[in-house]
């Protein structure tokens, strides 16, 4: 198909005006294209965005969101179809992050390598916040920007390679903010919670909050839940307080950010999309 593309890539804004000999569209696309990153996109209301095979919620302004994983690929597919049926893809370049490795030491060890009699109700635990995560919600409180759930000394970062007690475990994928034990957590944007759960395996007090289209936060090792599932909450609203609860070496707030089951970095997010003052 011929197809001319002007794409004008001015960080962090990527917008791709394209001439089709049918006629033209535009499609845009907000954020960074970096791992972990989360983009906001706008295409003609009525077409249809696919990414990464999988097919995205367009809404009738035509706005779609989605997320590129820790250890998504140095190129993406992003298909789009228009009213006519007519199908374009494009390939967008991710850019490729280098990780670095963390060492935890003083975590407790049955966290490090949990007895047999645990590890049912790990995988119970896992399966509840994973189906937290499949909720599709058409709110679009996400378009608000986001700002950070407390303020404190950041102790961990999005990616990092974890090694805990001499032992490697997964990825880190939070960011780690250090607080006193009992300091206040803010809802970092508008949103409904969709899990409370006071005490984890490995997450200790946990409380998810849905923004929509499938972007969560995921707040963990907190001492006391202020919130109840289905509540409905304000950006800087209190929602639940900092602990070391499940596997943490002190008090402070691992604040996570998902797109679905893709985890997203929270650090990115806050910097490519604040909420207005
Ligand atoms: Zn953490």
């Amino acid at each position: 198909m011929l197809l001319r593309c002007l794409s004008l890539y001015r960080r962090p804004l990527v917008l791709l005006i394209c001439l089709l000999p049918m006629g033209s569209f535009s499609l845009e696309l907000k954020g960074e294209l970096v791992q972990g990153g989360m983009l906001i996109g706008r295409v003609t209301p009525g077409e249809q965005v696919e990414v990464m095979g999988r097919s995205v919620r367009v809404d009738d302004q035509g706005l779609f969101v989605f997320g590129l994983g820790r250890d998504a690929p140095a190129e993406i597919k992003l298909t789009h179809t228009n009213g006519a049926n007519e199908v374009t893809t494009f390939s967008y370049a991710v850019e490729q992050r280098v990780y670095r490795e963390q060492r935890v030491e003083g975590v407790p060890q049955k966290t490090v390598t949990p007895p047999p009699e645990v590890l049912e109700r790990i995988r119970r635990e896992a399966t509840l916040v994973r189906e937290a995560r499949t909720v599709d919600d058409r709110r679009t409180d996400f378009l608000s920007g986001f700002v950070k759930p407390l303020e404190g000394p950041i102790t961990g970062v999005y990616g990092s390679r974890r090694v805990y007690n001499g032992t490697p475990g997964n990825p880190h994928y939070g960011l780690d903010i250090a607080a006193p034990t009992g300091t206040e957590v803010f809802a970092p944007a508008p949103g409904v919670v969709t899990l409370v759960h006071r005490e984890m395996f490995y997450s200790g007090g946990t409380l998810l909050i849905d923004h929509g289209y499938g972007i969560s936060s995921t707040f963990i090792h907190l001492s006391e839940l202020l919130v109840e599932e289905g509540q409905q909450v304000g950006p800087g609203d209190p929602i639940a307080r900092v602990g070391a609860t499940g596997r943490a070496t002190g008090p402070h707030l691992d604040w996570r950010i998902n797109w679905f089951d893709v985890r997203l970095d929270p650090a990115l997010v806050l910097d490519q999309f604040p909420a207005a003052k």
